[in-house]
């Protein structure tokens, strides 16, 4: 069985504050392709190949040669950018968004954290061009690609509650989630939600 939306709180619901923001985004921890969005977002590796992790999973649900076929479309895509493909028949999920993230071996740098946000940026881009409304990203780049949770949390609340307050597209976009699977992602995903709802 598939969760939806409507059963999922809002971050509003927890906080009681800045409705406008907090009132579109929901913290789920779970399966991407169990939940009934309008599209996911894929953590793809630049050949858009599949491979572990989400990208296997989101592979195995839509069936490994349909999504295939229609990844072969496309030439590959870079880092921070995103492509989209149908939903492959998912809980009839509209469409599936494939971003890749930057891979962090050592250090963290300015160019990481750029790139990370560039993925979630990307992807909202192809969600309003496409007339989606909601959308379910993963924790991009904190698996394999081994950027740290703490700092993706960090980074991407900062990202998001900016972008739903003040992009000119942002009535477009009823919900985001945010889907962890490990729960240090929801530990850190919390701690930076908290620190945004101290400030009102
Ligand atoms: P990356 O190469 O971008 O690091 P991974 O697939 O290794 O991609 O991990 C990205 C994130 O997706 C990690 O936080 C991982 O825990 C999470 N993840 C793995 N499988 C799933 C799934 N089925 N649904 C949601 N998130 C998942």
């Amino acid at each position: 069985m598939a969760t939806a939306l409507e059963e999922l709180p809002t971050l509003f619901h927890k906080y009681g504050v800045a409705k406008n923001v907090l009132g579109k985004l929901i913290l789920w921890n779970g399966d991407i392709t169990r939940i009934k969005v309008d599209a996911i977002v894929n953590a793809a590796n630049s050949r858009l190949a599949g491979g572990g992790g989400v990208d296997g999973a989101i592979h195995r649900a839509a069936g490994h040669a349909t999504l295939q076929e229609e990844c072969r479309k496309y030439s590959g895509c870079k880092v921070g950018k995103a492509v989209i493909t149908s939903g492959c028949g998912i809980n009839h999920i509209k469409n599936i968004i494939h971003t890749v993230g930057p891979q962090v071996y050592g250090k963290l740098s300015e160019k990481h954290r750029d790139d990370l946000i560039s993925c979630y940026r990307s992807s909202l881009e192809l969600a309003v061009e496409n007339k989606l409304s909601s959308i379910a990203f993963c924790c991009i780049s904190t698996g394999v690609y081994g950027y740290p949770h703490n700092a993706a949390a960090e980074a991407v609340t900062d990202f998001l509650t900016n972008w739903l307050e003040n992009d000119q597209n942002k009535d477009q976009i009823s919900h985001v989630v945010l889907v962890t699977f490990m729960p240090v992602d929801q530990q850190c995903y919390e701690k930076y939600f908290d620190e945004f709802a101290a400030k009102f």
